[in-house]
């Protein structure tokens, strides 16, 4: 028996959107459940309920079936101790790197020690102590969605979800960030979501791969990642990594070929 504790636990989650003339289904009957400390990876095709997902376990959006739970409590809004982070880095155009970073321990009143070194601590980890007092306007993206991750982890969060937090960067940046939230993951382990549609990315981070697929938004894989515990770049190399990121990128090809015409029926006709 392990002693794992469940931290988050979709129910048979299902999402109809109402569009003008139409419904959406979104996601439908969504079950899963993410350990306390776990660093979970979405993969799946554009449209097929990703962000969507998210979005519900921030509690930013309502299901139409189903419920989510954190700790054991139904989430019925967002709360300060689950972190989100979106594509596009929400900064405070208005604040410094410092004042945006501070923002989540100001908010919890912690004393001015206690945030100073708080905020000292992720400036550090995430590279920007140097550019504290710049305002986000002067940054480059990559340095905008650091700074962003380093306000989300200030506040402290139990729970983070991150939806193609690096879709936006440069495949070098890319690959550094990745790097850098996995080494601020390690030293915290805290409970990570995070979506992507980079098959390699989600085998990077990894400790589980869900794999999902569209019309309607489900779950069709959740492929185990058995790699090295401390990640690095050159494990990318490694034949596990090549074998598990072979299985997920079929698994998510898969699931696009699906409702398409079968490859051989056009040579069978001609
Ligand atoms: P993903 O993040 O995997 O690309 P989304 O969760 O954004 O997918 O979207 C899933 C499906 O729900 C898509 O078909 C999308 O068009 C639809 N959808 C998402 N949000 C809304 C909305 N607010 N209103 C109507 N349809 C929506
Ligand atoms: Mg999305």
């Amino acid at each position: 028996m392990s002693m794992s504790t469940i931290k988050l636990d979709f129910r048979d989650v299902s999402k109809v959107f109402d569009a003008k003339d139409r419904q959406v289904i979104a996601l439908q009957g969504v079950d899963m459940q993410i350990e306390t400390g776990e660093f979970v990876t979405i993969v799946g095709p554009s449209g097929c309920g990703k962000s969507t997902l998210l979005m519900i376990a921030a509690g930013l959006e309502t299901t139409t079936e189903g419920a989510v739970f954190v700790d054991g409590r139904p989430v019925d809004g967002p709360s300060p101790d689950r972190g989100v982070i979106f594509q596009q880095y929400a900064l405070f155009p208005w604040l410094t790197v410092r004042q945006n970073v501070e923002f989540s321990p100001r908010v919890r009143r912690l004393p001015d020690e206690r945030r100073r070194a708080i905020v000292d601590h992720y400036l550090e980890l995430v590279g920007l102590i140097d550019c504290a007092n710049s305002l986000p306007k002067t940054l480059s993206g990559g340095m905008k969605q650091r700074c962003a991750i380093a306000r989300a982890y200030a506040a402290e969060p139990a729970l983070l979800l991150m939806d193609e937090p690096f879709g936006a960067l440069d495949a070098l940046t890319r690959t550094r960030m990745q790097q850098q939230l996995l080494n601020a993951w390690y030293l915290e382990p805290i409970t990570v979501l995070f979506v992507t549609h980079d098959v390699e990315e989600a085998v990077f981070l990894g400790n589980r791969i869900v794999v999902m697929s569209a019309r309607p938004g489900s779950i069709t894989r959740i492929i185990p990642v058995r790699l090295p515990e401390r990640r690095r770049q050159e494990d990318r190399l490694l034949p596990e990594f090549t074998a598990i990121r072979n299985e997920v990128w079929a698994a998510v090809y898969e699931s696009e070929l699906a409702d398409k015409e079968p490859v051989g029926r056009v040579t069978a006709e001609v």
